[in-house]
């Protein structure tokens, strides 16, 4: 026998010999080693992922795949795994774009879907407390019959996007200028962590007692704990709803609107400013017979309140040049609001694209939109690399930009297209961090932008690293993740 072969002869005995001690825990019927089950477990919305499964080509897997039904059983898989020093990639619904689940060091691939129950409604504090597999749909079913809801709609609200998966990557929804993002919606979380350890933080965010460690778990995308539950700020179903909508010269006025609304304080749940080349692919989706810069309002609450503020925040569009197009298109956008990802809308490859997001102080952002659009356009001018993109989150300091390239044709060799598409990537981030941006505001870091983050947090990130390393000190939790380097120690 040769070298290899008594390799791959030995692991497979260790990964069955682990397949056996984790069916002890789940139960058989809960672990799994099957080809497509692990293909399918380690693919997510990230361009490669799809671009891999288009050309039918593989993508890197796990080599179990579990499906825990308790927070209890996520904490012993976590025991094993720490045992044995193999890597836990968890999962939820799979709709991350960044490839945080490619299980690049292999290892479990962990489903946490099973995680999927309604705890607690708490109505006098307003907060509901659920596991973290449950998706946006089936959390909100069971809040609108009570007339609640959790105020977090991401555009992959209908592409099986788990609580657990909102808060990994910091997610935003179509309303969060309003409500907040999953980070600020969030109350309390349980986490697991090596070596199979379960931890409840405190019962209210606010406090003064020491850092936050809420929001150290937030936004980790799996590589300091695996979230099994948590808590969140619900709102009761708007008693009225007051669309408005207005066409602008240019990008820079519609910004200038946008940013007179946050900064006299007004509290709009949508504020959504598209250019040009965004406004037009919308138009026709929508059918909304409108051209140009668009900014579509929407506000929510009582009759009293939305009356109120829908007349402030019409004079000041009306201030800086804003031409009312009327409620209609509004609503048209809220009742379409899912329509930008239906099938054949949405881009898939070949076309190579990508959603460079970014959050930047008002003073930054117009800015950064040219500079995006630059390099992006005139760089890769030999590929016909088309920019667009629309501002969809406001704070009243600042704003998101939901920006994405396309080249229609890339290269027809695989290895080229995917160095093409990480180029663009790079130049677009880049980009973003060189004006004041941010590397990005809601999709996340995932394997593919990780090669960003020293760029982003300078020294800091050696902190981060840090932090990792006495939290995860076989760094098993989704390796390669965030810029965090491959699994250590491992027998
Ligand atoms: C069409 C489309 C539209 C989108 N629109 C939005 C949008 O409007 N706003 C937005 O914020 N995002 C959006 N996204 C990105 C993505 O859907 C979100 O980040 C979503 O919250 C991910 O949830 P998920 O359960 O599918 O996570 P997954 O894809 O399963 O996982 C994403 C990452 O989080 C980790 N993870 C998952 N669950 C847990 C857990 N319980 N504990 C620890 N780590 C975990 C995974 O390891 C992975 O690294 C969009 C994606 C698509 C495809």
């Amino acid at each position: 026998m040769g070298w290899d072969e008594a390799q791959s002869v030995r692991e497979r005995y260790l990964i069955k010999q682990i397949e056996r001690e984790i069916s002890a825990v789940v139960g058989l019927e809960h672990v799994n080693t099957d080809p497509v089950l692990l293909h399918e477990q380690s693919s997510d919305w990230s361009w490669i992922s799809q671009h891999l499964n288009q050309r039918k080509m593989p993508v890197p897997t796990a080599d179990l795949y579990v499906e825990p039904a308790t927070a209890e059983e996520v904490a012993e898989v976590l025991r094993i795994a720490s045992e044995y020093k193999i890597p836990v990639v968890p999962r939820g619904g799979g709709s991350g774009t960044q490839g945080g689940t490619f299980a690049i060091y292999g290892g479990i691939a962990m489903d946490l879907c099973r995680l999927n129950k309604v705890i607690d409604i708490d109505e006098t504090s307003m907060v509901v407390t659920a596991e973290a597999g449950i998706t946006g749909p089936e959390l909100e079913e069971i809040l609108n019959k009570k007339g609640l809801t959790m105020p977090h709609y991401p555009g992959s609200f209908h592409f099986g996007a788990t609580l657990g998966g909102f808060l990994a990557a910091r997610g935003s929804g179509v309303v969060s200028t309003k409500y907040g993002k999953a980070e600020d919606l969030v109350l309390q979380i349980e986490f697991a962590v090596p070596p199979g350890k379960l931890i409840e933080t405190m019962k209210v965010p606010n406090h003064a007692s020491g850092p936050g460690i809420i929001q150290t778990v937030v936004g980790s995308e799996g590589t300091l704990g695996i979230i099994t539950k948590a808590t969140m700020r619900i709102e009761r179903l708007p008693e009225s709803q007051v669309f408005l909508s207005y066409g602008f010269k240019d990008i820079s006025a519609g910004i200038e609107a946008a940013r007179k609304i946050m900064v006299e304080r007004y509290r709009p749940a949508v504020v959504r400013l598209y250019d040009e080349a965004d406004s037009a692919k919308l138009s026709s989706w929508l059918n909304l017979g409108v051209e140009g810069v668009l900014l579509v309002i929407m506000c929510d609450g009582s009759k009293e309140l939305t009356e109120l503020e829908s007349n402030g925040i019409a004079k000041l569009c009306e201030s800086v040049g804003g031409k009312s197009y009327g409620a209609e298109i509004g609503q048209m956008w809220w009742d379409g609001k899912y329509e930008p990802f239906k099938h054949g809308n949405i881009p898939a490859p070949p076309q190579i694209f990508g959603t460079t997001d970014t959050c930047a102080r008002f003073e930054d952002l117009e800015k950064i939109y040219w500079a995006k659009k630059k390099v992006i356009e005139e760089g890769f001018k030999e590929y016909g690399a088309r920019y667009s993109a629309h501002f969809s989150h406001w704070f009243p300091w600042g704003g998101m930009i939901y920006d994405r390239f396309y080249i229609d044709n890339g290269p027809e060799d695989s290895d080229e297209a995917i160095a093409l598409h990480d180029r663009v990537w790079d130049a677009a981030i880049q980009a973003s961090i060189d004006n004041g941006g941010s590397l990005n505001e809601h999709h996340g870091v995932g394997l593919k932008l990780g090669r960003f983050m020293r760029v982003q947090h300078g020294a800091a990130f050696d902190l981060l690293q840090r932090v990792k390393d006495a939290w995860d000190p076989d760094g098993i939790l989704n390796p390669g993740k965030l810029g965090f380097g491959p699994p250590k120690n491992r027998r």
